[in-house]
C-alpha cells in the first residue's frame, strides 16, 4: 500500500511516500518495531525569490535539488509529484499506483477529535477555521485542492493538529474571560498533538507498558514548542492554546506574554496588528533576545551576553511549563523530549532536568551525551524515566490513512 503524507505550510511543503506491507501498521502498534522508513522525501520552498521555488528530493539513496519556475501551489505540487516517477528519484510507474493521501491540518477546531476521511464538508470546516489559523489552514487546503487536480479522486485522509488535546477539560481550555467567548470557539485547543501523541504510543511501548497506565510529560522542542501532560493516554493539558503562539518560549516565536503588553504597544500606536503579529511570530523568542538567530545551535556558540540570557530564559520557561504540566498530572512516570531541540541538545535536556532532582528524577550524563535516538537517559534509581523519543508525525499520518483505509 503506497501512502503519500503532504505536510502544507504557508512557505514550504513536505512530503513523503510509504509503501507498506498490508500487516506493517498492525505490528508497529503493538510492538517497539522500529517505524519504517519512507522511500522518497521531498520538499518545495517558496521563500527564496518570488517566482521561483526550490525543490528537494530524497530517494533511492540521492538528493536532487532544483530551482523551479513557480506557477501556483498545484502545478509546483504537479512538478514534486513527478519526481516520483520520473528520473533518479523514481520509486514507482505512475502516480496512480498511490492508494490514499493524508494531509497534515493545523487547526481541527471543536469539530474533529480524530482524523477523518476528506469529503466536501470536511473542506468546508477546515476553510471555516481559518479564522483560527490563518497562517496554516488555507495552506492545508490548498494542499488537499492540490492532490485533487494532480491525483483525481485519491482516497485523501485530515490529520489533526489540535484532535489530540480534544479530551482536555473544560477548566484547562477555558480562558478566563467573558463566558460568552467561550462558546464563540475563543479556547485553548493546543497544537502538535500528531506529535504529542506518537511520543506517547511510542513510550509505552519502549518502556513495556500499558499506555493507559503512564502519566506523562511530553516536550515537543523544535522551532515550535510545546508541552503535554498525558494521562490515561489522553491529553489533559497543555501549553499552545487559541494559537500555537501560546506557552513555552520558542525559536522565533515569543510564548506567552502579558496582553497587557500588547494593549500598551496597539495603544501606544507604535506596531499595526500585523506588525505585532509578525514580531511575536517571527521576531521574538532565541531570535527575539539573542538578536543572533532562532536556532539553539547557533545561539549557544555565540557566547554573547544576550545568547546567554536567550538560553537562560528558554530554560527557565520550560522548567516553569513542566511543573505546570506536573500539576495537572496525579504523578509522573516519564518525561519525553522530542524534536530538534529535544533530540539533540544534551545542554537543554540535563539543565532542565536538574531542577526537579529533588523529585528523584535523575537523568544520566553519558546515556544523555550520547545522541539518544528513543533511549532511556534517566539513572537506574531515578523515579521517573527520561526518554528521547525521535518525533514521526509522518509516520503517525500514514498509519491513521492506514488505519483509515480498512
Ligand atoms: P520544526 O519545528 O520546524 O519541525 P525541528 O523539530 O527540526 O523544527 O527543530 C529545529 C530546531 O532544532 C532548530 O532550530 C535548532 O534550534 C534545533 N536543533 C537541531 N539540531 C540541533 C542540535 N544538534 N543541537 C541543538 N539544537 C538543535
Amino acid at each position: 500500500m503506497k501512502v503519500l503524507v503532504l505536510n502544507a505550510g504557508s512557505s514550504s511543503q513536505k512530503s513523503c511516500l510509504y509503501d507498506l506491507d498490508e500487516s506493517l501498521p498492525l505490528l508497529a502498534a503493538q510492538s517497539a518495531i522500529e517505524p519504517p522508513a519512507p522511500i522518497w522525501e521531498a520538499q518545495i520552498d517558496w521563500t527564496v525569490q518570488p517566482g521561483n521555488a526550490v525543490l528537494k528530493i530524497k530517494a533511492n539513496g540521492t538528493k536532487v535539488e532544483r530551482s523551479i519556475d513557480s506557477i501556483d501551489r498545484s502545478t509546483d505540487t504537479l512538478q514534486m509529484l513527478n519526481t516520483l516517477s520520473e528520473g533518479e528519484t523514481k520509486v514507482i510507474h505512475q502516480t496512480r499506483e498511490i492508494d490514499i493521501v493524508g494531509h497534515r491540518i493545523v487547526h481541527g477546531g471543536q469539530h474533529y477529535r480524530q482524523s477523518v476521511r476528506i469529503d466536501q464538508t470536511v473542506k468546508d470546516t477546515i476553510s471555516d477555521l481559518a479564522q483560527f489559523a490563518p497562517l496554516h489552514n488555507p495552506a492545508n487546503l490548498q494542499g488537499i485542492e492540490a492532490i485533487e487536480q494532480s491525483l483525481g479522486d485519491v482516497p485523501q485522509v485530515a490529520v489533526f493538529d489540535t484532535a489530540f488535546h480534544a479530551t482536555l477539560s473544560p477548566a484547562a481550555s477555558i480562558y478566563p474571560i467573558p463566558y460568552e467567548w467561550y462558546e464563540k470557539g475563543v479556547q485553548r485547543y493546543g497544537f502538535h498533538g500528531i506529535s504529542h501523541q506518537y511520543c506517547a504510543n511510542r513510550a509505552a511501548q519502549l518502556l513495556g507498558h500499558e499506555l493507559s497506565d503512564l502519566r506523562l510529560v511530553t516536550c515537543h522542542l523544535g522551532n515550535g514548542c510545546s508541552l503535554a501532560a498525558i494521562e490515561n493516554g489522553q491529553s489533559i493539558d497543555t501549553t499552545m492554546g487559541f494559537t500555537p503562539l501560546e506557552g513555552l518560549m520558542m525559536g522565533s516565536r515569543s510564548g506567552s506574554i502579558d496582553p497587557g503588553v500588547l494593549l500598551y504597544l496597539m495603544r501606544e500606536g507604535a506596531y499595526t496588528i500585523d506588525e505585532v503579529e509578525q514580531v511575536l511570530n517571527k521576531k521574538s523568542g532565541l531570535l527575539g533576545i539573542s538578536g543572533i538567530s532562532s536556532d539553539l545551535r547557533q545561539v549557544t556558540s555565540s557566547e554573547t551576553e544576550q545568547s546567554k540570557l536567550a538560553i537562560e530564559t528558554y530554560i527557565h520557561r520550560l522548567r516553569s511549563g513542566i511543573g505546570s504540566m506536573i500539576g495537572s498530572l496525579s504523578g509522573l512516570d516519564a518525561i519525553v523530549f522530542t524534536a530538534g531541540v529535544g533530540e539533540n541538545s544534551a545542554l537543554i535536556r540535563s539543565r532542565t532536568c536538574e531542577a526537579f532532582r529533588w523529585l528523584g528524577i535523575e537523568i544520566d550524563p553519558e546515556k544523555n551525551q550520547s545522541s539518544p535516538v528513543d533511549q532511556d537517559i534517566s539513572t537506574r534509581s531515578s523515579k521517573v524515566r527520561i526518554l528521547v523519543i525521535h518525533t514521526q508525525e509522518d509516520w503517525a499520518i500514514a498509519q491513521d490513512c492506514w488505519k483509515l483505509s480498512r
